[in-house]
């Protein structure tokens, strides 16, 4: 006989409960904000509610679901699933036939554009540029109007994009912007207004819009009273997870799709707002309950499921020192009596082996590789770690880093696609035509000119009188190119030719084409998961902007393998033990960050962050030696490194404080400590013991 069924919502808190059937069945559903400590099941509830509106007659279609990754989009789907699951086990009548729409607010709003593309004037055609083609884009941009040549000074592409990006997500005039966060580009702002004037004019004439864009264009186009109502009206329900961490704009979009708020959800935790360096506030969560034409219920939540008390108590006393005091100290009944460990470790090389010997040892005591997670500041902050990894053979998986995507010869093949979708996109124009024998800047310049006043990009391919040096090459390039604009739905077929039209010139431009070819093919695996190229293409631009999605790394053939990240990145997840590496000053706070107040304080939030991602074990390493880069011409360097600020002398008691010299490094390698260290590691060994 089946196992009898379970009530799947029996095991929720009261307060949990509460946001669970919060106005079921009720005919307007009023705005609702869940906010609460790490750990509190938040994300938990948002998945339970889901289960809950369908069970209870909702259109899954006419749910949006909008998370901070799509990894994260797809696990609250899953989870929502087997909780739907266990009710239709109950009453089989709620069997659900659609999955709601679930992704990032990106990927959402590129959806939505291309739907409504005709509607407000986008061509649906357009193609998404890159963090990396958008900074490209912004170098031209400011080189053509002639502000690279006679300004030496003016601030770089990067930072030009960075400005222009936080001005767009925050909606602040441009001279508050220089003013709080970008104070040496103030004498730049008339230059800036022209150089983003015309910034704007060139996605324009392309057809492209940049990450920017997708929320831009989202936002304006509900901001119409008429498309407002449309395009809100397409969702009864709207869920929000991780609201600390959206900005203005996305606030605003919520507002314009939703202006009573009726069937708006949002959950997160003040506490762990990360991402004010993008344009987040954390004022949205705070405002949230006075956003809407109805007034919002609020619930919070105190239980933490997630972690031991001691673990707990140790997070506590961090966030709890903030200047900004966040309300809720969390509890849980894990008991336990192993503290987290903070671990003084010469430098950044024993760093590696310490976290690796420990990682060994907990899985010789059964915790899997894939429970076990190492955390850190920086994507290149694991580089010593990743070395140690593969020199013992154990298996990884990095997070935080766009590593396979960023690499040339994906770039090339991606820009072929987009190439071909939107051939008013000079960025990936310019680099595809380059691939081509004979063809060079001028050439390519000039045959985008063309194309660009034509209607009809094929035939001015075809027409296009190439260099005789392209030859055959180009004759290759023109019959790749029209067959990719042929109409109809060629999906994945598509991405084929594009490999073996592509395999040659790989073959003949690296040395290493090996790995770039099994790179390449699992692009092409990776395309077949999509339903169109426009899906797709959006879909590996956006997805998280900064980082790499699960399945685009080289192919894993263990099942078990740890897992690096970056702190960033590690929102929202849990492991049963957690290494968090440099926790040292200069790191963790960033020396970036060491400016101003308001950028500290986001770094404290960061490291609680890592340390709630902790269900059992938590190291906390501090290498004495760190290395850092060095802002000005004084270069690369190692300097001595303090334990991090955020860990006071009055939190040591939470911990269990290890020094450890490595024992298996053979004598003539330990470079003796300067004297001022070996003081330092003693006065914290020996205040271990009191
Ligand atoms: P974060 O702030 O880190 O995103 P969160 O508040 O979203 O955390 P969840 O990830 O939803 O928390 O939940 C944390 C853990 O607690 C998960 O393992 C979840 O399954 C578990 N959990 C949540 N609620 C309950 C409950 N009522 N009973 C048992 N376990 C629970
Ligand atoms: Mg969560």
């Amino acid at each position: 006989a089946a196992p009898a069924a379970t009530d799947p919502f029996a095991g929720l808190n009261e307060n949990q409960r509460a946001a669970v059937e919060h106005d079921i069945g009720a005919a307007v559903s009023r705005p609702l904000l869940v906010i609460a400590g790490a750990g509190s099941g938040k994300t938990n509830t948002l998945a339970h509610r889901v289960a809950r509106l369908i069970a209870s007659g909702a259109d899954p279609q006419r749910l949006l679901l909008l998370t901070f990754s799509r990894r994260a989009a797809q696990e609250m789907t899953h989870r929502a699933g087997s909780v739907l699951q266990k009710v239709m086990k109950l009453s089989p009548s709620a069997a659900p036939t659609s999955l709601p729409w679930a992704g990032t607010f990106h990927a959402i709003g590129a959806r939505l554009l291309r739907e409504y593309a005709g509607r407000i004037g986008l061509d649906e055609s357009f193609t998404i540029h890159d963090r990396a083609d958008s900074e490209d884009l912004m170098g031209l941009v400011r080189h053509e109007i002639g502000l690279t040549q006679t300004q030496k000074r003016f601030p770089l592409k990067g930072t030009c994009l960075s400005i222009y990006s936080r001005v767009v997500n925050s909606r602040e005039p441009l001279e508050d912007v220089l003013k709080s966060s970008f104070p040496w580009c103030c004498e730049w702002e008339e230059q800036l207004k022209k150089l983003f004037g015309a910034y704007v004019d060139a996605k324009q004439e392309q057809n492209v819009l940049d990450y920017d864009d997708l929320l831009l264009f989202w936002a304006e186009m509900v901001a119409d009273e008429e498309l407002g109502r449309e395009v809100g009206g397409l969702f009864d329900h709207i869920l929000v997870d991780e609201y600390q961490d959206t900005n203005r704009l996305q606030a605003a979009i919520l507002r314009g799709m939703k202006p009573n708020g009726d069937g708006v959800m949002v959950v997160g935790d003040d506490a762990q707002s990360i991402y004010s360096f993008r344009g987040a506030t954390v004022r949205n969560i705070l405002d949230f309950p006075k956003e809407f034409g109805l007034p919002a219920q609020v619930v919070t939540l105190d239980r933490n499921y997630r972690s031991t008390q001691p673990i707990l108590d140790a997070s506590n006393a961090v966030i709890e020192a903030a200047l900004e005091r966040h309300a809720k100290t969390l509890w849980t009944d894990k008991i336990s009596t192993t503290k987290p460990q903070l671990a003084l470790i010469p430098d950044e090389a024993e760093q590696a082996r310490w976290v690796c010997n420990r990682v060994l040892e907990h899985r010789e005591a059964g915790v899997a590789l894939i429970d076990q997670a190492v955390l850190f500041r920086a994507a290149s902050h694991s580089a010593a770690l990743e070395l140690e990894l593969m020199r013992r053979n154990i298996p990884f998986v990095k997070f935080g880093g766009l590593k396979f995507l960023e690499a040339a010869h994906i770039k090339d093949v991606l820009a072929v696609l987009r190439f071909a979708q939107n051939p008013s996109g000079r960025m990936a124009g310019f680099r595809v035509l380059q691939l081509i024998p004979g063809i060079g800047p001028a050439t390519a310049t000039r045959l985008l000119d063309a194309m660009g006043t034509s209607s009809a990009p094929v035939e001015a391919v075809e027409a296009f009188d190439a260099p005789a040096k392209a030859g055959g090459e180009w004759q290759a390039f023109v019959d790749l190119y029209r067959s990719l604009r042929a109409p109809g739905l060629r999906w994945p077929a598509d991405i084929d030719l594009v490999r073996a039209w592509y395999l040659p010139h790989l073959e003949r431009m690296y040395d290493d084409a090996t790995v770039r070819v099994a790179d390449v093919e699992q692009l092409s695996q990776l395309a077949g998961g999509y339903g169109s190229r426009e899906t797709f293409l959006a879909e590996i631009t956006l997805d998280p902007p900064e980082a790499t999605s699960d399945r685009a790394g080289p192919p894993l053939l263990d099942e078990d393998y740890l897992i690096l990240s970056t702190i960033h990145s590690s929102k929202g997840q849990e492991w049963k033990s957690v290494h968090v590496l440099n926790a040292v000053d200069g790191c963790i706070p960033s020396d970036m960050a060491t400016g101003n107040q308001a950028d500290i304080e986001e770094e404290r939030r960061l490291l609680y962050v890592a340390m709630t991602r902790a269900k059992e074990h938590l190291h906390i390493v501090v290498p004495n030696k760190f290395f850092i880069k060095q802002q000005a011409q004084m270069g690369d360097r190692h300097v001595y490194a303090q334990r991090t600020r955020f860990i006071t002398p009055a939190m040591l008691k939470h911990f269990e404080e290890t020094v450890w010299f490595n024992a298996d490094t053979p004598k003539d390698k330990q470079k003796p400590m300067p004297e001022s260290v070996r003081m330092l590691v003693r006065d914290r060994a020996r205040s271990a013991w009191k």
